[in-house]
């Protein structure tokens, strides 16, 4: 049987965020993909004004065909698991301008692993504009930190998945930030070094699954004072390479697919 890729690009993502928002986009975002967020719209009962989006990188389609118990964690607090399809090329400052910007490569502008400060308005720069409180939360040397840097929001450090997920949870609690952005990658790092269903890799599925879990917790605090959207965003996955580690960045269906839940409380 041939090799599917999934229906749904990246470059809907910030279109799917912004209508449970409420919010219009300009132009050059992609749009929402209407009846996902309609649905979701639906069972949170209006807009968010709470969101919490997850980015556990490299976590593919196929670990979670192969490997779907580890995704427990993130079913508990999942209201809805989609399909996406990655970009080309399939590496994580090319996937994670798209997400943010609405656009194919193209639009924004990086097309293979660079990471200059994206000049082009970003969903980021969109929630500033309208007076949101923004935090993001990430590994040191992050892409985030690079192409989304400069802008009037609170960044934040960890040096592993475990570190940020504690800043991210101690944000949450505080009840400040309207939008926390979360970008962990101790599985991308496993699977280049040990290959992407390592036990070190898998593991990491795990800890970033666990820590969703924590932080959905957290939010759960919330509900009813909030009305909270929660996404758990991969970029892209990572294939097997001969010697036993891992690699991404091809169209391989490996690195392409990979699946998007989305929780409202
Ligand atoms: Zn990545």
């Amino acid at each position: 049987m041939a090799d599917h890729y999934n229906l749904f690009g990246l470059k809907h993502f910030a279109g799917i965020v912004a209508d449970m928002m409420g919010m219009e986009l300009p132009e050059s975002f992609a749009p929402s993909i209407g009846w996902l967020s309609g649905i979701l719209r639906e069972r949170l009962g209006g807009e968010a004004d709470r969101v919490v989006l997850y980015h556990a990188d490299a976590v593919g389609m196929h670990i979670w065909q192969k490997y779907t118990n580890l995704f427990a964690p993130v079913y508990k607090h999942s209201s809805m698991s989609v399909p996406f399809v990655s970009t080309v090329e399939s590496v994580t400052p090319v996937a994670h301008a798209t997400m943010y910007t609405g656009m194919d490569p193209e639009g924004h502008g990086i097309l293979t692993y660079d990471r200059p400060k994206l000049e082009c308005t970003t969903l980021f720069d969109l929630w500033i504009e309208q007076g949101k409180k923004v935090a993001i939360v990430a590994q040191l040397d992050s892409t985030f930190l690079h192409i989304f840097a400069g802008r009037d929001l609170d960044y934040f450090e960890g040096k592993n998945a475990v570190e940020v997920q504690e800043i991210a949870l101690r944000l949450i609690e505080s009840d400040e930030y309207d939008v926390v952005s979360i970008h962990t990658f101790d599985y991308d790092n496993a699977a280049h070094a040990f290959g992407p269903e390592s036990k070190q890799a898998l593991n990491a599925v795990s800890l970033e699954a666990e820590g969703y879990q924590r932080i959905a917790e957290a939010l759960e605090k919330f509900k009813g004072k909030h009305k909270i959207l929660l996404t758990y965003s991969p970029d892209h996955g990572q294939h097997p390479v001969l010697g036993g580690t891992g690699q991404h960045g091809s169209k391989q269906i490996e690195d392409m697919n990979i699946v998007h839940f989305f929780e409202v409380m």
